[in-house]
């Protein structure tokens, strides 16, 4: 997976759903997990870049992956493999989702991430069935996409509602610098299967590219990038580079200005995520507003649950919300005594 967003510095992609600097410093992945209390295999609800107010699914043991990317903000990896098995009992990880629900537990995606690479898990495809049977909340998969070269590996990928694979080099040499591959796999291959799952798949994929200074930033990396989006055909490009602490130092962010030159490379479908400081703060306003109607549009909420779910000061969502009101793009609603905020109820 992407360990730079997710918990790595992933991608959500969307500039809307980046986090506000007037907020709380968040986990913009998965990866960076929140763990809650008893839960061994689930963490968070935590509030994603990529995916919102996301309930993560961590199937391998801490860190195990396919590559051992220098950006990777999880550190090195300590067990690097292709080895398929099942590293966590599936019935467990299925139990605990279950009791998660089943207690009222909340969340706009349900996604597969964690420690490490899910697809290594052998009963993936299992249990996203098995989530899929439970609740109608949509099913996310952040991958690396190193093994979709296996069509069973795509098989079970695509019960997913959506699927994140991160692709990070054109270039053979630049795969094995920024990515560190295990010993058996290729460049040609995954791509192939990345182009194979496109069209396989009826879901959504959403691949995001993390852009390290002076390794893939140059001109034939980003030519040959481009041509390898144009034939992956995704649904939507994020772009991301080194903002959280990466596993080698020498792994650096590129600038918000940097970014945005090779966004225009790259094409109109692509977003920059990466959360930093001086790209978040003219857009504030703008994207405090998205998210929040991206979250009231599925759940009405309280003003304090929104504030928890966007990891925003009260302040500033009592007057997002109190603007909105008035206008008439959202309404208020009483319930028990409390007030609750919804989208789309009139319209
Ligand atoms: S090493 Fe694995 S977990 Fe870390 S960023 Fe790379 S693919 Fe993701």
């Amino acid at each position: 997976m992407n360990a730079t967003t997710q918990k790595p510095i992933s991608s959500q992609g969307r500039q809307s759903r980046r986090l506000q600097p007037s907020c709380k410093s968040q986990p913009d992945d998965l990866s960076s997990g929140v763990s809650s209390g008893e839960n061994r295999y689930l963490f968070g609800p935590v509030h994603s870049r990529r995916l919102g107010f996301s309930l993560g699914i961590d199937v391998v043991p801490a860190k195990t992956c396919t590559f051992n990317c220098i950006f990777c903000q999880l550190g090195h990896t300590t067990h690097q493999t292709i080895e398929r098995k099942e590293y966590v009992p599936a019935a467990e990880v299925t139990a605990e989702l279950e009791k998660y629900l089943a207690s009222g537990g909340r969340a706009e995606y349900l996604t597969f991430s964690g420690s490490g690479e899910p697809t290594l898990h052998s009963k993936l495809g299992e249990m996203i069935a098995q989530t899929k049977q439970m609740t109608k909340i949509p099913v996310a998969v952040l991958t690396c996409g190193a093994l979709l070269y296996d069509p069973q590996v795509r098989r079970e990928l695509a019960l997913a509602d959506v699927v994140l694979p991160s692709l990070s080099a054109a270039l053979p040499a630049t795969f094995q610098a920024i990515n560190r591959p295990h010993g058996t796999l290729h460049l040609d291959a995954i791509v192939n299967g990345l182009k194979s799952f496109r069209k396989e798949y009826r879901g959504q994929i959403w691949l995001e590219v993390v852009l390290v200074k002076g390794l893939n930033d140059n001109p034939q990396e980003m030519a040959l990038l481009h041509d390898a989006i144009a034939q992956i055909k995704p649904d939507e490009v994020h772009l991301n580079t080194v903002v959280r602490p990466p596993a080698e130092s020498e792994a650096q962010a590129l600038s918000a200005t940097e970014l945005r030159r090779m966004q225009a490379i790259l094409g109109a479908k692509v977003e920059i995520i990466a959360d930093l400081p001086e790209m978040a703060a003219p857009a504030m306003g703008h994207l405090v507003v998205h998210d929040l109607m991206h979250l009231l549009a599925r759940h009405p909420a309280t003003l304090e649950e929104i504030a928890e779910s966007l990891n925003c000061k009260h302040e500033i969502i009592w007057l997002v919300l109190n603007s909105l009101t008035e206008s008439g793009v959202i309404e208020v609603r009483e319930h028990r005594g409390k007030k609750f905020y919804a989208a789309g109820l009139s319209h």
